[in-house]
């Protein structure tokens, strides 16, 4: 898959790939820190269908069980992933660039699979149980810090391969991976009843992976991506600096945020 060499030197210099962190106990413990500062604002299994504005504000339209119902705002932060707010319904249009962006934003394709085993044996072969593979594929080893006899690996596999995993079935696709990461860390006997696929593409809120900017689009599309469109301001990894980041998000959140305070100061 072609990705900008741009957005390609961008993610290089603005991420220290030797100190990554991570959220102890688990990245759930974020999203479920920030519902618990919002307790009873939230609404969940909600799903936008229609985004409308005029010179008074903006609307949401929502179905939730079968009902739809109406939200109404001074303004709005959109951070649905734009692989899926392509396929809602907006009046007015978005202005060209905004559309174009919108409509064109590729996403990664990503499948992971998931082996568990009866024990972490290629720590006998003195292997830490992570590679990198040619085709943009990954193993990963997400049981290493956990305790336990059983371990983990995980087979992650970006691009071309991944929608080629999202043809197969199941079983296929089990030992598809099965075969990769058996090569790299020989002896896989994975338990099939602890395995398991997913795939991002098939993820209906979702529909891929993360932003990927293709060759030109980086000056094409940089503004446009992050730009407002009247009261609708737009947050979420594809309008950061650090796409496909959990702080790019996290940034672009505070960004949008500050942008809606300062527009509500100007017009009250
Ligand atoms: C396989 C994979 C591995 C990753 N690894 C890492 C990593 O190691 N470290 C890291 O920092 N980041 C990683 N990321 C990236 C990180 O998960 C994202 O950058 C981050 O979650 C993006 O946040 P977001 O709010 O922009 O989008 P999302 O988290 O996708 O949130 C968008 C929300 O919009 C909702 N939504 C969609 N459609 C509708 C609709 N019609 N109506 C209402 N709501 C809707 C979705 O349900 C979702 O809750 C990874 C991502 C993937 C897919």
């Amino acid at each position: 898959m072609e990705a900008s060499a741009l957005f390609i030197l961008r993610v290089l210099a603005t991420t220290d790939f030797k100190n990554l962190t991570k959220i102890k106990g688990g990245n759930d413990l974020l999203p479920a820190a920030i519902a618990s500062r919002l307790a009873g604002r939230i609404i969940y299994d909600a799903r936008v269908v229609r985004i409308e504005q005029d010179a008074t504000g903006v609307r949401a339209i929502v179905t939730q069980n079968g009902l739809q119902q109406s939200l109404r705002a001074d303004a709005m932060i959109c951070t649905i992933p734009f692989s899926i707010l392509r396929s809602i319904e907006i009046h007015p249009h978005f202005t060209s660039l905004k559309h174009q962006a919108m409509e064109q934003l590729r996403y990664a394709p990503v499948v992971k699979v998931a082996f568990q085993t009866k024990s972490r044996y290629w720590q006998k072969q003195g292997l830490s149980g992570f590679a990198e593979m040619d085709h943009s594929a990954e193993i990963w080893n997400p049981s290493w810090d956990r305790p336990g006899e059983r371990g983990i690996l995980q087979f992650y596999q970006e691009g071309e391969r991944a929608l080629r995993l999202d043809r197969m079935g199941e079983d296929e696709r089990l030992n598809f991976a099965a075969s990769f990461v058996g090569r790299v860390f020989p002896g896989l006997q994975a338990d099939p009843e602890r395995s398991i696929s997913y795939s991002w593409q098939h993820n209906e809120w979702a529909r891929g992976a993360y932003s990927e900017l293709r060759p030109g689009q980086m000056f094409a599309f940089s503004p446009a991506l992050v730009s407002r469109e009247g009261r609708i301001h737009f947050a979420g990894e594809h309008t950061s600096a650090e796409p496909g980041w959990m702080q790019g998000a996290l940034a672009s959140g505070f960004r949008a945020a500050k942008e809606v305070n300062e527009i509500l100061a100007y017009t009250g």
